[in-house]
C-alpha cells in the first residue's frame, strides 16, 4: 500500500482465518479493509470519487496484493491517479473493474448496513440483487432489464398530461415490466428461501438464548405463490396491474412489479423492522450477512473473504465473543476499537493499527 488514505507506506500478511484489526478511532482500520474490497470490487465502499483515497500528500495511491483464490495466487495492481482512469492490472494484464470481480469475493458488513433491518424496502432490495447478481449473471440482465423499463413507464405516466399520446404505448410498457417483475420475483423467492435456511442457524447460535429468525419475500399482493412458474406469476401481476391500471394513471406513479418487494425479517415471530433491539438489529443483519457467505460457498465451492468493520459495538460478551471465534470457515478481516483484552479474547491473529502502521 502506497499513498492510500492514511498510509505512506505499509505491507501487511493476513491470516487466512480470522484477523482482528484494532487501534483507536481515525487510525486507519477501516481504511484497510476499503482497500481489501477494492482489490475484490474494483470500488470502494466509502465513496464513488477514487480521488479521495489518494493520501494527501501523495499524487497516485497504489496497492499491490497476492491473493489466494480458486486454487491460485494472482497479483492484483490498483492505482489511482486523480484525473486518470484508475489502472487495474491482474498478473500484469489491463482489466475493468468488472473483470476484476470474481478473482477474489468480497461479503462486506459496515455499519451501514445496519439499516438492513430498520430502513424502508430498498435497502433490503439491494441486498438481494446485489447477491443474487453476483451468483446469477442472468438476474443481473434482468434488473437492468426491469430497471430501463420502470424508467420509461414513470416516465409516461408523469408526462402524460403535457402529451397525451404518451399513453398510447403504456399498456405495452406495463406487460414487459409485469413480465420481468415475474422473473425477478422467482429468483428473489428462491434466493430468500436459501438465505432463510442458512440464516436461522447462524443467528440461533448467535443469539446464544435461540431466537428464531426468520426471512420471508413479500411481493404484488394478488402473487399467491412466488415459486410457481414465471408464467402464472405474470397472470397475476398483470391482474394486480388491469386493477391498479386508473390508478396508475391518475396518481402517476408505477404502482404494479417487482420494484415494491422486500424482505421481511422477523425474530421470535415478530417484524424486526418494528420491535427489534439494537443488539437484536445488529445481529439479525449480521446473520444475514453471514448466511449470503454460505451461499457463496455453495456456489463457488469457496468462501468469500468476510469484512466487518466495526460490527463488536452494542453487542454483549456473548455476542462479542461468536463473532471473534465462532465465525469460522474462510477468512475474516474485523475491525474493532482499541480493547487491551482483545488477543485474549480471540483466537485471531491480531493486528494493531496506530497512524497509518500496522503491528
Ligand atoms: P474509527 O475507529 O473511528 O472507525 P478508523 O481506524 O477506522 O477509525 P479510518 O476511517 O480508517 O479510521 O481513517 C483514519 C484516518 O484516515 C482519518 O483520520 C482520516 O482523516 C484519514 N484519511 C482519510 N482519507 C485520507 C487521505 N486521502 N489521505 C490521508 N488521510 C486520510
Ligand atoms: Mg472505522
Amino acid at each position: 500500500m502506497n499513498g492510500w488514505r492514511n498510509y505512506a507506506w505499509e505491507s501487511v500478511t493476513f491470516s487466512g482465518d480470522t484477523n482482528v484489526i484494532t487501534g483507536p478511532n481515525a487510525q486507519g482500520k477501516t481504511n484497510l479493509l476499503e482497500a481489501i474490497y477494492m482489490l475484490s470490487t474494483g470500488r470502494s465502499f466509502r465513496t464513488r470519487f477514487d480521488r479521495e483515497i489518494v493520501g494527501f500528500d501523495f499524487s497516485s495511491a497504489e496497492l499491490i496484493a497476492d491473493v489466494y483464490a480458486h486454487d491460485r495466487t494472482q497479483t492484483i495492481q490498483i492505482t489511482i491517479r486523480p484525473g486518470q482512469a484508475k489502472k487495474i492490472l491482474v498478473n500484469g494484464v489491463r482489466k475493468t473493474a468488472g473483470e476484476l470481480a470474481g478473482t477474489v469475493n468480497t461479503v462486506l458488513f459496515c455499519p451501514d448496513d445496519l439499516n438492513l433491518i430498520k430502513e424502508g424496502a430498498a435497502v433490503r432490495r439491494r441486498l438481494l440483487d446485489n447477491a443474487i447478481s453476483q451468483i446469477r449473471p442472468k438476474y443481473a440482465e434482468l434488473l437492468g432489464e426491469f430497471n430501463r423499463l420502470y424508467e420509461h413507464k414513470t416516465r409516461i405516466l408523469k408526462d402524460w398530461r403535457e402529451k397525451p399520446s404518451l399513453l398510447d404505448t403504456l399498456d405495452e410498457f406495463s406487460d414487459a415490466l409485469c413480465r420481468v417483475s415475474a422473473q425477478l420475483i422467482r429468483y428473489r423467492a428462491a434466493f430468500t428461501a436459501r438465505l432463510d435456511e442458512a440464516a436461522a442457524p447462524i443467528h440461533k447460535e448467535f443469539s446464544g438464548d435461540g431466537e428464531e429468525l426468520s426471512l420471508r419475500y413479500a411481493t404484488v399482493s394478488t402473487v399467491t405463490d412466488p415459486f410457481a412458474p414465471a408464467r402464472d406469476i405474470y397472470y397475476q401481476i398483470c391482474d394486480h396491474q388491469e386493477r391498479h391500471r386508473q390508478a396508475e394513471i391518475d396518481s402517476q406513479q408505477c404502482l404494479t412489479g417487482a420494484h415494491k418487494d422486500d424482505l421481511e425479517i422477523i425474530i421470535n415471530g415478530r417484524s424486526a423492522r418494528s420491535f427489534a433491539s439494537q443488539g437484536q438489529t445488529r445481529t439479525a443483519a449480521l446473520s444475514v450477512k453471514l448466511a449470503e457467505r454460505e451461499i457463496f460457498l455453495a456456489e463457488t465451492g469457496e468462501y468469500p473473504i468476510l469484512l466487518l468493520d466495526d460490527v463488536l459495538s452494542e453487542l454483549d460478551d456473548a455476542r462479542q465473543s461468536f463473532v471473534l471465534n465462532r465465525i469460522g470457515g474462510g477468512q475474516t478481516l474485523i475491525t474493532c476499537c482499541e480493547d487491551e483484552n482483545i488477543s485474549s479474547r480471540t483466537g485471531g491473529k491480531v493486528l494493531f493499527v496506530e497512524k497509518g502502521r500496522i503491528r
